[in-house]
């Protein structure tokens, strides 16, 4: 599946061998040229209810703007990492010093495969609430040798959007599922009716289940912390404008580069979807693959929604392939 994505973002994108030796004078007067029309938006699914995302910004300069999408969907910034599934969370604010952990990113860094696992899963279990769910996921993932993580800001409850409207998103995609998998169609992924199906199914499940979603959001992250998830703190306002769509296998986005190159007010939220397939594969208990395929693409909607729920839909997607 995730194959197929990759091969639609190089079409989509063009060959990356012929821009990236490209000159600087000339990714600006081309993109430009194109605007940043060329990038397909959340709007354009009718999808975007919160406020982050461009047309809410007057302090960005629409060349720097363009010339830094068509750097990024090049591959510029992209750095190695060492895991393979989800770690960290898209949010592209940085720590007090300007940093985040190189680690792959999904909405709500590890607590998106909480989120994806349970929305894909077929187990209509009502014995279990998101903190429980929380810290069985974990575990089962440091089984598998792999790092957690989650996050909050210097000046929220909850400071990760994906965990604290988890219930939102949730809700979003009960009411939203074509809007979304219309995206995701958009970029390769076919969700059937079958799948969407189940998958909206759940939600509603948990929406109606009493004492799923935890009242008190900050909770969900101290869980995860106290499984071992590690804490990143970050700080300030959401400045992002656009979702880097990642598909090269073993990066990431490297958020500070970007900012030391066109301005501290130049955010991006980073979906490091090469490793949905992987997380799946993890989290599946079942070893069937039509779960594990659900699963996937239960993970890239929770994704899809979180940016939906978060982001205005003047936010475009751009691929990095
Ligand atoms: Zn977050």
């Amino acid at each position: 599946m995730f194959e197929s994505l990759k091969n639609l973002l190089k079409h989509f994108t063009g060959s990356q061998e012929s821009t990236s030796g490209i000159s600087t004078q000339d990714t600006i007067s081309s993109a430009a040229d194109a605007g940043h029309t060329q990038y397909i938006t959340l709007g354009q699914f009718n999808l975007g209810t919160g406020s982050i995302g461009p047309d809410n910004r007057n302090d960005i300069d629409q060349n720097i703007l363009n010339q830094m999408y068509r750097a990024i969907a090049s591959g510029l910034f992209n750095v190695p990492v060492n895991n393979s599934i989800p770690e960290i969370c898209v949010d592209g604010r940085t720590n007090k010093n300007g940093y985040r952990k190189s680690a792959p990113c999904a909405a709500g860094g590890t607590l998106s495969i909480v989120y994806g696992g349970d929305l894909g899963s077929n187990s209509a279990a009502t014995d279990i609430n998101e903190v429980q769910l929380t810290t069985q996921t974990i575990n089962k993932l440091k089984e598998k040798g792999h790092q957690a993580g989650v996050h909050g800001d210097d000046h929220s409850d909850c400071g990760c959007g994906a965990c604290s409207k988890a219930p939102t998103i949730y809700q979003h995609i009960t009411e939203r599922i074509n809007d979304l998998s219309s995206l995701t169609n958009q970029l390769g992924i076919n969700i059937t009716e079958s799948e969407k199906e189940s998958i909206v199914q759940q939600a509603k499940n948990r929406l109606s289940q009493a004492g799923f979603f935890a009242e008190n959001r900050a909770s969900v992250v101290q869980a995860a912390q106290d499984s071992g998830a590690d804490y990143e703190e970050l700080v300030g306002q959401h400045n992002e404008l656009g979702i880097a769509l990642n598909t090269r296998v073993g990066t990431t986005v490297d958020r500070s580069a970007i900012r030391s190159k066109y301005g501290p007010q130049y955010d991006m939220f980073v979906v490091d979807a090469w490793t949905f397939g992987n997380a799946a594969k993890d989290i599946n208990s079942t070893g069937n693959e039509a779960d594990e395929q659900r699963i996937a693409k239960a993970i890239t909607l929770q994704n899809v929604a979180t940016a939906s729920v978060l982001g205005h839909g003047s936010l475009p997607i751009i691929p990095i392939a």
